[in-house]
């Protein structure tokens, strides 16, 4: 036996031990396009980075070096489970400009808002137990529940988001056929993918339907404060001290310190920091210091007008291209705020098999598919403006649009 056949052999036997779980976990459709996506030729209009560039890089690294200087063995030093006091309590003022009155306590911080999400469901769902998400629903959140083998339902949408009918009748079917629904995931404001904002009504009806079902409403808000257009809507959680309520510092300052945060009532609090310290021991401290630093030090509020004028231009940018080169049949979204345009293709066209054709026209952008979990979008795609220069967006969508026209031909 070989020394190459002997090492094959042994890591069948892994393969044979890994968990079911790991049968849910699927490969990000957006991490599958990243190599392609960045290759300079491409204008990409696939990933969801903010672009960061703005930042006040030199004052961020004094004051981060300054830190250092005089708090280093703290600062680098274990922490609580719970996450930092002087983080949670600033984070009850970010959370003010959304009209959420919360407590400090109530707050967990986690390594972005994707481990909110993945704390969440690890504390409430067991295998088959049914999530409700909206039609389309984050990639990013549907690939956590699946790993938790979790039965993800989409909910009829429509363009000021969750429709409160269908979503009555959704529950009461499921729970018809046995099924144990354990809460809805929910995106109220420029959602991603599809850049819908749900009207302050809406939420209010979302929110007294799941009340009256007894289902409870995650509440995941990482773009709230990035309203392109007007004042952003008070977040659900607002309204309904029930709702858990998911935020971060992602988009707002930067994604790469992985800080977000869960705001839950009492009881789930202290499971989720139990859960958290199973994961993790605490949330990275270096990090959750670094932002508790630029709030300090910064006028973070000017710098996410900054952002917003910058990605408002984008939008209009991406907005106009779209009304001047898309071939009549098309639809699109047209979002409030947030990175991201969600596209409807004409009867027929799969965006999925159209993919090569669009690398090959040195566009890239996320097929629909990937944002549902039962093979719905055949006819989407998702286009985001957060990224490229307007100049390149307008490329990026007139290659799209030459793509799609091209398939039309067919
Ligand atoms: N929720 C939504 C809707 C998102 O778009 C993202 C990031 N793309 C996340 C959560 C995760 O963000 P982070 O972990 O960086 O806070």
């Amino acid at each position: 036996m070989t020394d190459q056949h002997r090492h094959d052999t042994r890591l069948d036997r892994f393969v044979d031990s890994y968990s079911q779980r790991t049968e849910g976990m699927r490969v990000s459709a957006v991490r599958a396009l990243f190599s392609v996506a960045n290759r300079p030729e491409i204008v990409s209009l696939a990933g969801g980075m903010p672009n960061i560039k703005d930042l006040p890089l030199h004052h961020i690294a004094d004051s981060l070096a300054a830190m250092i200087e005089t708090n280093g063995t703290k600062v680098m030093q274990y922490g609580s489970g719970q996450g930092e006091g002087v983080l949670r309590e600033q984070i009850v003022d970010v959370m003010a400009l959304e009209g959420i009155t919360a407590h400090p306590d109530d707050i967990t911080i986690t390594a972005g808002s994707q481990q909110g999400l993945d704390l969440v469901t690890r504390i409430f769902c067991d295998p088959g137990d049914v999530v409700l998400a909206e039609s389309p629903s984050y990639v990013g959140a549907l690939g956590t529940f699946l790993s938790y083998q979790c039965e993800v339902v989409h909910v009829p949408t429509d363009e000021s988001g969750i429709s409160p009918t269908a979503l009555r009748e959704t529950i009461e079917r499921l729970r018809a056929q046995g099924k144990r629904i354990k809460f809805l995931y929910t995106i109220p404001n420029y959602n991603n993918p599809s850049g819908v904002t749900q009207p302050w009504e809406r939420r209010l009806d979302v929110i007294s339907v799941c009340e009256s079902e007894g289902v409870l409403v995650v509440e995941d808000n990482p773009y709230g404060l990035l309203s392109l257009d007007a004042d952003p809507i008070p977040a659900m959680r607002s309204a309904d001290d029930n709702v858990i309520y998911l935020g971060s510092f992602s988009k707002t300052f930067a994604p790469g310190f992985r800080v977000g945060w869960v705001l839950a009532p009492h009881a789930v609090r202290e499971k989720l920091v139990l859960a958290q310290e199973s994961a993790t021991l605490c949330p990275p401290v270096f990090s959750q210091y670094a932002i508790a630093d630029y709030l300090t030090n910064n006028d973070w509020r000017g710098q996410i007008d900054i952002f917003k004028d910058m990605y408002r231009a984008r939008r209009d940018a991406m907005l106009l291209a779209l009304a001047e080169e898309m071939p009549e049949g098309t639809t699109w979204t047209r979002p409030a705020g947030g990175f991201f345009v969600w596209v409807t293709l004409p009867e027929g066209l799969d965006t999925q098999a159209m993919l090569p054709r669009g690398v090959d026209a040195r566009v890239a952008y996320v097929p629909g598919p990937a944002f549902y979990a039962d093979g719905q979008g055949a006819r989407n795609a998702r286009l985001s403006f957060c990224f490229p220069p307007p100049d390149r967006i307008k490329t990026g969508v007139r290659r799209f649009a030459d793509v799609v026209r091209r398939e039309l031909e067919v």
